[in-house]
């Protein structure tokens, strides 16, 4: 037989992506979609739960019949967490618009959960806090307001999940409704330190646990994807983030890395035991394999690649990404201009879901090309942010592992190694979420033991930046970065 191949699922944000990986790591072949954006009122993100799933059987159809599907061993699935998908259990078809994890329509329901004092017996049993961004009250919200989802639901019709779930539901042809520890961590709704689900915070929340799916491990037997006509073990599963947290060997607790694709993720592995943070960042899950559950201490950025396309798309400052790299280097710096892009509020460490965002500084000799700098620069004082609070919730790391659609731009890395005063290590294969998946289910099929085994044969660094500055000068371009972020929060008052 030819070389074995894992065929990997990557549903993300802005594209559905499907690869086959060679167990030395390579991309055998690779097909894409984009993903259609609906933003149906302020604040509101959807996307079309048909076209998810039209896009990923066509991008692992046409991944199948480039390597050839007999030569594919095994299946790994990541996909953007927290979005909720509501689909009819007796065609698979989705009865209502996908609610996107950056959806902010539940920032009331959050808000009153906080002033009745839910807060922290939610951080206690979740690792989470009270913000739109988690998937229970999403779904609460479309219970209450959407018929079709509430008379499917009267009538056991009604399937909820996360998008894994969605996709292993469908690939399945139905016979799978299961979802995976380290998305079901992102619900609001799972204990972390034993993954069940909690059924106090199910009713707190208004989301019956009889509608919830199973969860199982990240690597194992988890299903079939019917592809090309035939039936492959999926064998791997786990939410973008903490699969790229995988496919970068944060196997050792304290490593740390982080992903700029649409919003930016930290994730520090924390070891056996659930992490508790005091400084308002995520403890969750990093992965589970054969019941041992990995924890992770998480930073959510809500906004990074997204403010690009926005420079892009709505400013027309810039005619495509790349541009931005040489756009950022042809100034000094960036003319005083802040960017401070909370388009979708402030996420870690400040969870402000009604925050918006500013440009502040400008003068007439504001140019375009600073506009751009100040917005890459957003990428570094945003994880500045949170490696600040890693920091105080005793983590770390010398070494920044980097990913993602962004990291491409070697100015970004350059300026996240000069903002943060740490070395920003970049690997070969910036896809690190679809390596990260591959070797999940690698080991889930036996194909190596551990996953530090399969990271050992498939993952590579390309470069590594480092920084270029003082500690005085990183505490001038953070004092700046506090008076900016002051002034958005001010815009709340
Ligand atoms: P996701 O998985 O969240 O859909 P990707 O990892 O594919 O996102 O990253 C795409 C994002 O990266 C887009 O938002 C795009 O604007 C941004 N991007 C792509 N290339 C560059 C570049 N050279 N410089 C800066 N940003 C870039």
């Amino acid at each position: 037989m030819s070389d074995p191949h894992i065929l990997v699922i990557d549903e993300g944000t802005t594209s559905t992506r499907a690869a086959a990986f060679t167990l030395d790591g390579r991309i055998a072949a690779e097909a894409s979609k984009p993903l259609t954006q609906s933003y149906p009122k302020p604040g509101w993100v959807e996307h079309d739960a048909a076209e998810i799933w039209a896009n990923t059987i066509a991008c692992a159809e046409a991944v199948a019949a480039a390597v050839g599907v007999e030569t594919i061993a095994c299946a790994g699935i990541t996909n953007q967490r927290e979005t909720v998908v509501f689909w009819d259990s007796e065609t698979g078809e989705p009865l209502a618009p996908a609610i996107v994890w950056q959806d902010r329509r539940t920032s009331d329901i959050c808000a009153a959960l906080k002033a009745s004092g839910h807060e922290p017996e939610t951080q206690a049993v979740t690792g989470l806090l009270l913000d739109p961004y988690f998937s229970a009250t999403k779904i609460a919200w479309a219970l209450e307001h959407l018929a079709e989802v509430r008379t499917a639901a009267g009538q056991g019709r009604l399937r909820v999940g996360t998008v894994d779930c969605y996709l292993r539901y469908r690939l399945s042809g139905g016979q799978v409704f299961k979802t995976d520890a380290s998305n079901a961590a992102r619900t609001l709704l799972m204990r972390l330190h034993d993954v069940t689900w909690d059924a106090g915070q199910c009713a707190v929340l208004g989301v019956p646990e009889t509608l919830l799916p199973a969860i199982g491990d990240c690597a194992g037997t988890l299903g079939t994807a019917k592809i090309a006509g035939r039936r492959i073990p999926v064998t791997g599963a786990a939410g973008d983030q903490q699969a790229a947290a995988a496919g970068q060997g944060c196997f050792a607790p304290g490593s740390v890395k982080a992903t700029y694709g649409t919003g930016a993720f930290l994730i520090a592995n924390a070891g056996k035991t659930p992490p508790k943070s005091e400084h308002r960042l995520l403890s969750t899950m990093g992965w589970r394999l054969g019941g041992q559950a990995t924890y992770a201490l998480e930073g959510s950025i809500f906004v990074a690649g997204s403010a690009v396309q926005w420079l892009r798309d709505q400013l027309g400052l810039i005619g495509s990404a790349g541009e931005t790299e040489a756009l950022a280097a042809s100034v000094p710096d960036s003319g005083g201009a802040m960017f401070v892009p909370a388009f979708a509020g402030l996420g870690a460490p400040y969870w402000q879901p009604e925050a918006r965002g500013v440009i502040a500084g400008l003068s007439g000799g504001t140019g375009r090309a600073h506009i751009v700098r100040a917005c890459l620069e957003s990428m570094g004082n945003q994880t500045a942010d949170v490696l600040t609070a890693m920091a105080a919730d005793g983590v770390s790391p010398g070494v920044v592992k980097v990913d993602g659609g962004m990291v491409k731009n070697d100015w970004l890395c350059q300026d996240l190694a000069d903002a943060l005063g740490v070395e920003i290590e970049r690997p070969e294969i910036i896809e690190t979420t679809a390596m990260g998946a591959a070797m999940l289910a690698a080991v889930g099929a036996g194909l190596f033991g551990s996953l530090e085994d399969a990271e050992a044969a498939m993952r590579r660094v390309d470069r590594t930046f480092r920084p270029r500055t003082s500690g005085d000068e990183r505490e001038d371009r953070r004092a700046n970065w506090r008076r900016a972020v002051a002034q958005v929060q001010a815009g709340l008052a």
